[in-house]
């Protein structure tokens, strides 16, 4: 017998998913995992300082407010909090781990969904929740010589703890969200640490600090007070995307804040220039640290700017010919996040391919929903990334919207739902319009683009999707009625 719905991957989304299909009712469900743990995001960065940059009051789900001991808590709390949502809905036996999928094939006769895992191995599923995250496959930089290398060297969502930093020459690549939080940690115990930079970050204040036992106590007593810290959070957050998406010149208190910050923290002009990004702020990430800058002035950390020419066995030679030698190398390059859903395959109706579809740049209704590809959804999908919000929030009105589809197809006894070309076509095309006033189509290279259009973020007020995804819109599908029973 077929599942009723597959989620793929076991991270936020997946599991938010999961948590909403069983207070529905709905508890003929699997979830696959490549891994051998649930988590995602948060199993597999495990890089010293990794903390949330959203304040997890908000970096957590409107439904299971949490005890959290700081504003941004550490990785391990945030995971520790997934495995309490699990034990607490039961979710255990639901789970499936090392179940990497390879493949989804619609049998379009039978509506049914069959799933291939890495192990050859199949099962079948009348819907398909796809929430494989944005940020899970890192990318290696395409530098002459890394295999020559003599040291150990990895990428930070791939942390080496066999490797002790204590002492060591260490030349860290990338100066991205990763780099901003695990440089100032390894600096505190490496002999010496080369920082090559390609363009620097915006780097806005964090403001973390534990929370007081008083203002846990509040937070408990009075859950009102925890629902405004997640609005101020929000709030916050929106006046970031109100200058992401209408204009940068909304961008005036968030960019004194960041020159603030560089001018307090970085007494050494020279430095200081090269602190400076030559791009609109928010068109690559924006970052949130207060100990970045003050890591740059150490006397055992150097900023490198000039480009890196090659790796050579000993370190890394830049393109003005001098040679620093490191005894590892840690790549902070990011990840392989235009490139959705990949490796799968998935095949839709008449055997269309997904990343045929995709050839010129992902795209769905939504996020959620792609034309030719009934009953399969996505979560974190295309254009639902955010620059300065809670992806969490996204992914609550995204579980909302497919339970509502899931809904539709049981009260309408319908076989299948596949959103309408020329609804996903209008769709996209207000997206392609709205993405060209905002700051993720100003000029700079960055992971939220492909061949220089938006396919990444959501190119509008956070609080506007949410209002977009409240209700399942049946009348944006064509539907193929069930068989009928007796
Ligand atoms: C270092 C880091 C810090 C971040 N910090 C923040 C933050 O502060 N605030 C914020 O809003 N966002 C942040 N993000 C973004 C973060 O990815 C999302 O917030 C969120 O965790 C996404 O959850 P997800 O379930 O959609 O994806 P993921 O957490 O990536 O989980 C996807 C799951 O799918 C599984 N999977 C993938 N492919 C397959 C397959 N083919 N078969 C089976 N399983 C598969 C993976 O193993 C994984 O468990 C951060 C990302 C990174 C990398």
């Amino acid at each position: 017998m077929p599942y009723r719905v597959a989620i793929i991957g076991a991270g936020f989304g997946g599991l938010g998913m999961a948590i909403a299909l069983q207070r529905a009712g709905l508890e003929d469900f699997v979830v696959l995992d490549r891994a051998d743990d649930l988590g995602g995001t948060w199993r597999d960065n495990t890089y010293p300082g990794l903390t949330c940059d959203i304040p997890s009051q908000l970096y957590s789900f409107s439904f299971r407010p949490w005890r959290w001991s700081r504003r941004f808590p550490a990785r391990d709390e945030i995971l520790a909090y997934l495995h309490a949502l699990v034990a607490e809905h039961g979710l255990g036996p639901r789970l499936r781990f090392g179940r990497g999928v390879t493949k989804a094939e619609f049998d379009e006769g039978h509506a049914i969904w069959q799933i291939t895992l890495d192990d050859g191995s199949t099962l079948n599923a009348k819907a398909v929740v796809c929430a494989v995250g944005q940020l899970g496959r890192p990318v290696l930089p395409d530098l002459p010589g890394r295999d020559e290398f003599n040291g150990p060297a990895w990428h930070s969502a791939r942390w080496n703890h066999q490797v002790d930093l204590t002492q060591q020459r260490v030349a860290v690549v990338g100066t991205g969200a990763s780099a901003i939080q695990f440089v100032p940690e390894i600096a505190k115990v490496a002999g010496h640490v080369d920082v090559y930079q390609r363009t620097p970050p915006y780097v806005l204040p964090k403001a973390d600090r534990p929370y007081r036992e008083a203002e846990q106590a509040l937070f408990d007593r009075v859950p009102a007070v925890r629902k405004a810290d997640r609005l101020r959070i929000f709030l916050y957050g929106e006046l970031l995307t109100t200058g992401f998406v209408l204009s940068p010149k909304m961008l005036a208190a968030p960019m004194a804040m960041w020159r603030r910050q560089l001018r307090t923290q970085i007494a050494d002009p020279r430095l200081r220039e090269r602190c400076v990004p030559d791009y609109v702020m928010g068109c690559k990430r924006v970052v949130f640290s207060d100990d970045w800058y003050p890591a740059l002035t150490r006397p055992d950390v150097e900023l490198v700017t000039d480009p890196i020419e090659r790796i050579v066995p000993a370190g890394v030679i830049t393109q003005d010919g001098i040679t620093r030698p490191a005894d590892v190398i840690i790549y902070a390059t990011g990840f392989q996040a235009t490139q959705f859903l990949a490796p799968m395959q998935v095949e839709g109706r008449g055997h269309r391919k997904l990343h045929e579809a995709w050839q010129d740049g992902a795209q769905a209704y939504l996020g959620i929903t792609v034309t030719g590809f009934p009953n399969f959804f996505m979560l974190y999908g295309p254009n639902t990334n955010l620059g300065g919000n809670s992806i969490i929030y996204m992914l609550e009105g995204q579980i909302g919207y497919v339970l509502g589809a899931l809904r539709a197809l049981t009260e309408h006894r319908l076989a299948w739902l596949d959103v309408r070309p020329d609804v996903q076509q209008k769709f996209n095309a207000w997206v392609q319009s709205a993405s060209r006033t905002s700051v993720w189509e100003s000029g700079c290279h960055s992971w939220y683009t492909t061949g220089g259009r938006n396919t990444n973020n959501w190119p509008d007020h956070t609080f506007l999707y949410r209002r977009r995804v409240r209700r399942f819109d049946l009348s944006a599908y064509r539907v193929m009625p069930g068989p009928r029973t007796a």
